[in-house]
């Protein structure tokens, strides 16, 4: 059943309008929007420039992605899928000493939230879109968004597209929602992208096969493997024996030496770390690399008249602690609701979606300040929980994604061994 119609809506009339909301991108978040939307019986479109499958870096989830999967009906379809369980992570030094493994059953119930998945993403996407199509959204591939479409006062009120035919055409809605991931569509052109210098990062990355793995419950564990100058490794064991695998540093680190082919930067940080080094031996690179800088922005407004921001294209954060996905989800969800709610109010201002963005920024934030410290090169958590216990749990809570707690304690604590950033001041509406 619909509850609303475009029809109602004052500022579209006289327009022909197909959907109640487009959606920019048919990624974790652009899906999770969809869904929420088709189920509270709204009309969405999702405009999505690739053929699904496509590739997509990022497959390690962390243990809070359970909740929003779960209110999106896909926790039956993540557990008879064939991704790996993933129960913990795991940290090594570069002479190969490894952690114990941080369980996340030590802090949360085993059955939900501490089992979580390593995901192919071209196929784990997959499935978020085609679950959207199940719950009644609209898809439209191979359909790229080339233009915000505004009205005299400003307001988004629908987006140009080019079909894979190279027609182009204008599509109207109540509201549009950018879920265009890296490419951030609409702050990017609106000037809002703002980046994260102390995180300005490199990270080249690959796929083995056949590599050297844990067994049992072990065997999903994402281990981060340490190289000098705070660089690390990610190592993350996935169905079919595949593992995906890449290096995150400072550039002028990975380039030091005047090196500038990236497979070379690659394979020489491999012999950095013992660990490493031991685990690929035995297994075969599958041969094609990827490359990415400065990917750490933030943007300045959540929200303006007509037009809605999830997902990365709101914020993106270094995947040091893999919070993108649960992050995409969660904000498509609880962005889902407060549309829903607005298009019931008849009012979509840009107010109104005030206390969504505060939501995900407040997550944001505690993010991002475990993320600073752990590039500080002065700093190690294991002097924080040495020193007062109490923080360890906190910690695993705030890698697990628990992350809209007060953590003004662990901060206080942490802020005695290291300069913590102080929060920002985006994610905001920008009123009419
Ligand atoms: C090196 C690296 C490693 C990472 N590792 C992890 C990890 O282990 N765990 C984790 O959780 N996260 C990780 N991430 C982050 C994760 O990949 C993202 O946070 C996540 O994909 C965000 O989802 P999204 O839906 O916002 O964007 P995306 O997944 O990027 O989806 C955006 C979609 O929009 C489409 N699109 C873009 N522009 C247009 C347009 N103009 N018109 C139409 N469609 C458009 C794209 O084709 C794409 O399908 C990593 C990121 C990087 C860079």
């Amino acid at each position: 059943m619909r509850f609303i119609s475009v029809t109602d809506v004052m500022y579209v009339e006289n327009m022909f309008t197909s959907h109640d909301v487009l959606i920019i991108g048919g990624g974790p978040a652009g899906a999770s929007t969809a869904t929420i939307l088709a189920e509270h019986g709204h009309k969405v479109l999702i405009i999505e420039k690739a053929k699904f499958p496509r590739y997509h870096v990022g497959e390690s989830l962390i243990p809070f992605t359970f909740g929003p999967l779960e209110r999106l009906g896909m926790i039956p379809k993540m557990r008879v899928s064939h991704f790996v369980k993933k129960y913990s992570v795991s940290f090594v030094q570069p002479d190969g000493r490894r952690s114990q493994p941080f369980y996340f059953h030590t802090r949360y119930d085993k059955e939900t939230i501490a089992q979580t998945w390593q995901v192919m993403r071209s196929e784990f996407d997959q499935m978020l879109l085609d679950n959207a199509r199940e719950k009644g959204a609209e898809v439209m591939e191979e359909t790229t968004v080339i233009q915000l479409l505004k009205n005299d006062s400003g307001r988004v009120i629908g987006v140009e597209v080019k079909t894979k035919d190279g027609q182009v055409k204008h599509l109207h809605a109540a509201l549009v929602v950018d879920a265009s991931g890296k490419e951030a569509f609409a702050s990017n052109r609106q000037g809002w992208r703002i980046g994260d210098p102390y995180l300005n990062k490199v990270a080249i990355w690959t796929y083995y096969k056949g590599s050297k793995r844990a067994e049992g419950v072990d065997e999903g564990g994402t281990t981060i493997a340490f190289v000098p100058e705070k660089g690390w490794f990610w190592h993350i064991p996935m169905h079919d024996d595949m593992v995906s695998v890449g290096v995150v540093a400072e550039g002028k680190y990975l380039t030091r030496g005047g090196v500038k082919d990236m497979k070379e930067m690659f394979y020489r940080e491999i012999g950095e770390n013992q660990w490493i080094k031991e685990h690929l031996s035995s297994g075969a690179c599958t041969g094609e690399f990827w490359i990415t800088s400065e990917y750490s922005r933030h943007s300045k407004y959540g929200a303006s008249p007509g037009l809605l921001l999830v997902g990365d294209a709101f914020a993106f954060l270094d995947p040091v602690f893999s919070s993108g996905v649960m992050l995409a989800i969660k904000s498509g969800v609880l962005a889902a609701d407060a549309i829903h709610e607005a298009f019931m109010a008849k009012d979509t201002s840009p107010e109104r979606f005030a206390a969504y963005g505060q939501n995900i920024r407040q997550g944001v934030e505690n993010m991002r300040k475990l993320i600073y410290a752990f590039y500080d090169p002065n700093f190690s958590f294991k002097d924080v929980v040495m020193q007062y216990p109490e923080t360890g749990p906190e910690i695993t809570d705030c890698l697990s994604g628990d992350i809209n707690k007060d953590y003004s304690n662990l901060w206080s604590r942490i802020s005695e061994f290291v300069k913590l950033p102080d929060d920002l001041p985006y994610g905001v509406p920008l009123a009419a």
